[in-house]
This record gives structure tokens, sequence and C-alpha cells, in this order.
């Protein structure tokens, strides 16, 4: 039963009370930790000093810091603790804030009064490919329609290291990243700016608490480890990966950003949502196996908005699709006694579906430039053009219920 607030929240918002994602905001420069309730932002560094939280047990300023790594840290039992307690203070029958006009006019801001931030220090990012459906088709594509899948992927979470540093937020502008590109038809490559600029549809986990140098994480103890999730848009300029990633794999092509959604969603606000992986055939090793479900119905989309204001869905696709889930992943990654950190991120990989309306980059839709996608002022996109907004929505809906995480939204600036 979903809970009812004192604070309105319209039917369709992804932040009902059942949510309570985590972010950092900041009014005039000042960086703190808050959640989001409908459309308000609520200031947790201001609820633990009118002493709102003192049941908690929670350190001193824990709230007051630029990144939530540390109150990620405190562990699962107190972040669910503090999530329980702010959905206590915000139910409609609960008037310790509610009545106290002046504490309520510290706590709440608007939306448009503030300004969100990279909700983590991410110390380390790696980016799977565990969409079956998305390798098949950049197989298909790229090598040899009968033989799409490697011999390796229906065994191992294929994976490699991306770049932390270039993880930017949402409503962070990116430009159109120069480098090295060769023609099929050219004797040497050139230098420039990409001309095929894309996006991928991808979700992200942050790791909440890390393993030792040496030791492994079980797929029975890994969502244990794992603090939530965000939407993630791994850019990629397809001319300059395609070029440079034979023997290595991907470098400069995907190393000028990725963009996340500011909002953590915890795995316990997923938990209604867990889905069944689809069949995995022929049987994974071992330390692979799974005993439960540990996929998640969570319904994705991907849009661009012209910079006159048109606006076309170009993919509706889900996180279930997922052939490799989050905790095959997550022990596959320290099988070999690799250590995680607080604020790690791993992403999944492109996710496509099925269909081609479910294909979760420009290579597919448009499938290498060879089907263009019509826009309502009568152009077209191959791929990511300058001036084009991409926005990613992701949402999860069951028996009336939703949980969502609003949206990543990005602008392509020319190239610098
Ligand atoms: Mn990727």
């Amino acid at each position: 039963m979903t809970k009812l607030s004192w604070l309105e929240i319209p039917s369709d918002n992804d932040f009902g009370l059942d949510n309570i994602p985590f972010g950092i905001f900041s009014v005039k420069g000042h960086k703190r930790a808050a959640t989001r309730i409908g459309d308000s932002l609520v200031d947790l560094n201001a609820i633990q000093k009118a002493g709102l939280f003192s049941d908690v047990n929670l350190p001193e300023d824990i709230f007051n810091q630029d990144t939530l790594n540390d109150f990620i840290a405190l562990g699962k039992a107190t972040t669910n603790r503090t999530r329980a307690r702010i959905q206590e203070l915000f139910s409609y029958d609960n008037g310790e804030l509610r009545d106290n006009e002046s504490e309520r006019l510290n706590v709440l801001w608007g939306l448009y009064e503030v300004e969100m931030h990279m909700p983590v220090k991410v110390g380390d990012y790696t980016d799977f490919y565990s969409s079956r459906e998305h390798a098949t088709n950049v197989g298909t594509m790229f090598r040899d329609p009968n033989n799409a899948l490697l011999p390796n992927w229906l065994h191992i979470p294929v994976g490699y290291h991306g770049r932390a540093s270039s993880i930017v937020v949402s409503g962070t502008p990116i430009h159109r990243p120069k480098g090295q590109t060769k023609a099929d038809d050219a004797e040497v490559p050139t230098y420039g700016p990409s001309r095929l600029l894309d996006f991928e549809l991808e979700m992200a986990f942050v790791v909440g608490k890390g393993n030792e140098l040496g030791t492994s994480i079980s797929v029975e103890d890994a969502e244990d480890h794992i603090f939530g999730m965000v939407i993630f848009n791994d850019w990629s300029a397809r001319d300059i990966q395609k070029w440079e990633y034979v023997p290595l794999g991907p470098f400069l092509g995907k190393n000028f950003g990725s963009s996340i959604s500011p909002w953590i969603i915890t795995m316990e606000a997923l938990e209604p949502f867990r889905a069944a992986s689809p069949k995995q055939e022929p049987a994974v090793l071992p330390y692979l196996e799974m005993k439960k479900d540990h996929n998640f119905d969570i319904k994705l989309q991907a849009i661009i908005e012209t910079e006159k204001g048109d606006s076309v869905t170009v993919s509706n696709s889900n996180f279930k699709y997922m052939y490799w889930s989050m905790a095959q992943q997550l022990a596959h990654h320290t099988v070999n006694g690799c250590n995680m950190n607080v604020g790690d991120m791993c992403a999944s990989g492109t996710i496509s579906g099925p269909t081609p309306d479910s294909y979760g980059s420009m290579l597919e839709i448009s499938w290498k430039g060879t089907k263009p996608v019509a826009m309502p002022d009568g152009t077209e996109r191959k791929f990511i053009l300058d001036g084009d907004t991409v926005v990613m929505k992701a949402f999860c809906e069951k028996d009336g219920k939703r949980i969502g995480f609003g949206e990543v939204r990005t602008k392509v600036l020319p190239a610098k």
C-alpha cells in the first residue's frame, strides 16, 4: 500500500513516500544531502540540525557534505533506518515537522530553487556489456550475423574499466569529442570532431559496501554491497571507437563523458519490482549461479529533443532484458580478488530489448545509419547532432505503485 504524505504528491510522480532517494544539492554554493518527495526537495542536513533524526544515531554533520560516500558507508542498517524515519516524518498523520512552520521552511525547497550535483565521489567506474540483444545487434552489424555473440559472451559478464573523472550529473552539457577516425575506404586516419556521436541507454549501480583486496563477493551477498541505482547515459563516439578498440577495447570513444540522473534510488525501494532474468543457457559456472531472482522490472525511455523544442521518443526498453544481473556482475568483478570501494559505479551496458523500438543506442535504432529516424521538423537523425538534448527516463510501475528515477538530461554542444 502506497503511503500517504502531508506533502502534495501527484499520482504519476516518481517520488512518492515509498521511494525516498538520496542526492546532493546546493543553494548559493553550499552542498549538502537531500531526498525528494513529490516535487519538493528535502534538506536532510536541516532535518538533522532540527533534532528530528536523534533516534537514528547518525554522526554529526553526516549530511553537511559534498557527497553521500560517508553516509552510504554507514551501512544499510543505518541508511534504511534513515529512510524509515523520513517516511515517518512525512506521513500524513505526523505533525513533528508539518506543524512546525519555521523548521518546515528550513527543510523544504522547490526544485527550481536548487542545483543538483554528483551524488557520490566515484572512485572507479566499470561498464558491462550485459544485454544479449545489444551484443547480438552489434555483433551482427560489425562481424557476422551467424556468429554475432563472441564465444565468451554466454559464460562471462563481459566488461571494461571506464573513466570515473568524466561522469557528470544531469544538466551538464557535453561537448562533441574530437579524435582520430578512419573511413573504411581511406588509407590513413584523420583528426577532427566525431561525426557519429551516440548515446547508450544504461543503468548503473552504486557500491555501498566494499571488499578487501584479495577477497570476493558472492552472488548471494552481492545485493548487500549495492546501495542503489541511477540512470546512466554512456556517451559514445562510434567512429573513434571503431578505429581504436582493437586490441584493448574502448578508450577515447567513451571516456569524454557519461551522464547520470541525480537521485540514487535504493535497492530497498526497488524490491517490489524484482523480476526474473532471461533463462541462461548454457548453464553458468557455479560462482555465477543465482538461487533467486536478481533482476528488476524498470521501464526505460530515451528521447531526443531538438533545439526548436520538438521531441521524439526513440526507445522504450526495460532493465529486465539484462541477461547478466548486477549480482552476477559484482560476483564476477571480484572473483579474482579485485577490491570494490564505496561509491564505485558499475554500469549495465546498453540495454536493448527484442524489438527495434526497444533498442538502446542510435547505432542500433538507425542500424549503422541505414534507417534514419524522422524528426517532426523534417530533419532526420542517424546519430546525435549539435544542439540536440538527450533525455533518459526510468520508472517502475506495478499494482498502482510507482517508483521512478526522474531523468538524466544532457545537451550536446559543438566541439571545442
Ligand atoms: Mn556502455
